[in-house]
């Protein structure tokens, strides 16, 4: 296949009178790792979803591997995977239990050496046992992680991939989604507040206000555009250009 894995195009999602997601429209190409950044209520996870296909769009397509996803959804869904801090794995089904259950979803085979792999890659080994649902928030994290990379997806969703880990968890967890790109070519979209860690992974950038696209680019492009040193300097300057609390925050 050639062109974009991923092609969004003038996607549009309404929830009552608001309108959480407006017409936006961008790519990923093959191996590249893009970002979508924004303040809180941006409309990123919104966008995730509707290209998981968890949402229906109101409006637009969401094509994958060149196949549209609203014709094509079973055909493309075992070649995707996502992690997220907000869809919670069942707390009282312990870690491999939880495992096991995605990898038999996901029909799998050598779900047993799958497991094992994962935990060796995510440093799980002290966990499996343990009931999903007592594991502190950044443990959590990793085996969200690990469920999603469970069927080596060529497209992978990450919402907030280093949500509550430690620094040095973060750091760690970060080589561990690029060694899975070096080793795989997989293509990653992720949703991220880390400005640090979207300078290290990411090929792309895609700012989002109010349901928006308002900028995008690489993340030197962004920063020599701006005359600013960092991400974080150039996405603190557009949120406060449109927003109150950057007002209040000057
Ligand atoms: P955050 O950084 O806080 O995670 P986000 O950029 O991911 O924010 P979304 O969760 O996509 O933002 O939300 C975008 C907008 O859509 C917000 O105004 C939110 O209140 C609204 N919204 C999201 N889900 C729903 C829903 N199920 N019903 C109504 N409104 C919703």
């Amino acid at each position: 296949m050639s062109g974009p894995v991923l092609e969004v195009e003038a996607l549009t999602k309404r929830f009552g009178k608001v309108t959480a997601v407006d017409a936006v429209s961008f790519a990923v190409g093959r191996g590249a790792t893009a970002a979508l950044l924004g303040a809180n209520g941006a409309g990123k996870t919104t966008t995730l979803a509707m290209v998981l296909g968890l949402l229906l769009p109101s409006a637009g397509s969401v094509r994958i591997f060149g196949s549209d996803l609203a014709a094509n959804r079973y055909a493309l869904l075992p070649r995707m995977n996502f992690s997220s801090p907000y869809t919670d794995l069942p707390h009282r089904l312990t870690v491999r239990e939880n495992l096991t259950v995605y990898a038999r979803l996901y029909n799998l085979d050598g779900v047993r050496q799958r497991i094992e792999r994962m935990a060796e890659t995510l440093d799980l080994g002290d966990f499996l046992k343990r009931p999903t649902g007592k594991l502190s928030a950044g443990q959590r994290t990793r085996v969200a992680l690990a469920k999603a990379l469970l069927n080596d997806p060529e497209l992978l969703l990450l919402d907030e991939p280093s949500a509550s880990l430690d620094p040095n968890t973060a750091d760690w967890v970060r080589g561990v989604i690029e060694r899975y790109r070096a080793e795989t070519s997989a293509t990653i979209l992720l949703a991220s507040h880390n400005m640090a860690e979207v300078e290290r992974l990411c090929d792309d950038v895609f700012v989002m206000y109010a349901g928006r696209i308002v900028e995008s680019g690489t993340p030197k492009a962004m920063i020599e555009r701006h005359g600013r040193s960092t991400l974080e300097e150039v996405f603190l300057e557009i949120v406060r250009g449109t927003s109150n609390l950057g007002e209040a925050a000057q």
